[in-house]
């Protein structure tokens, strides 16, 4: 396999190869295509399987760059990996000129306000600081059709239970779950219950 013969964006593989991949991990010859197909997946992965790049590589596959509105929501369960996250969404996506921004605690609420006002294609962050820009108004929701929950099972451990549950209500009721987690605890699962269809099931 690989990842030429994805079906992706010539601009996303150029980043994909400029990063410095050069053959897709099993998490990604398994994971990237069906998401790019716009399915919900859940995928059960440690981290260093190179689960970061699958969901960016199907956002940015999916994202339509005439329309500088968020139309792709990550969740992460610290700002250290949202900030990550960003800049591999940043490298992969850069011959494709996405706008990404991190909404992370710690950080200016007007400079994040400033640079979503501004415009941006896609969003990683913490569950407070993303619900806070929701509940503002400062992030619109009605774009997003994407939506990835990174290592889901350290979330709910932090408890971001209700946070999580109150971003879903925000959201369009039609859209792409993506659910990525080393462990499935009934916590998790219920998430995938209540807010997947049809989930594809990867695991590695
Ligand atoms: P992740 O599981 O997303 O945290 O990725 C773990 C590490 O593997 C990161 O340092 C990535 O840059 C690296 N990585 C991910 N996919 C690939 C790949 N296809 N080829 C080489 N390195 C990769």
């Amino acid at each position: 396999e690989s990842f030429d013969s994805m079906g992706l964006l010539e601009n996303l593989l150029r980043g994909i190869y400029a990063y410095g991949f050069e053959r897709p991990s099993a998490i990604q010859q398994r994971g990237i295509v069906p998401f790019c197909k716009g399915l919900d997946v859940i995928q059960q992965a440690q981290s260093g399987t190179g689960k970061t790049a699958t969901f960016c590589s199907g956002i940015l596959q999916q994202l339509d760059y005439g329309l500088v509105q968020c139309q792709a929501l990550v969740l992460a369960p610290t700002r250290e990996l949202a900030q990550q996250i960003e800049k591999v969404m940043r490298a992969l996506g850069d011959f494709l000129g996405v706008k990404v921004h991190a909404c992370v605690g710690g950080t200016s609420v007007r400079e994040d306000q400033r640079i979503l006002q501004a415009g941006v294609h896609t969003v990683v962050g913490t569950p407070g600081r993303v619900f806070d820009m929701l509940r503002r108004q400062s992030l619109r929701s009605d774009c997003i059709k994407m939506f990835v929950l990174d290592e889901a099972d350290e979330m709910l451990s932090r408890g971001f239970k209700d946070q999580i549950y109150d971003i879903f209500q925000l959201l369009p009721g039609k859209i792409q779950v993506g659910v990525f987690s080393a462990t499935m605890p009934p916590e998790a699962l219920e998430i995938t219950r209540k807010f997947m269809n049809k989930p594809v099931r990867i695991l590695v």
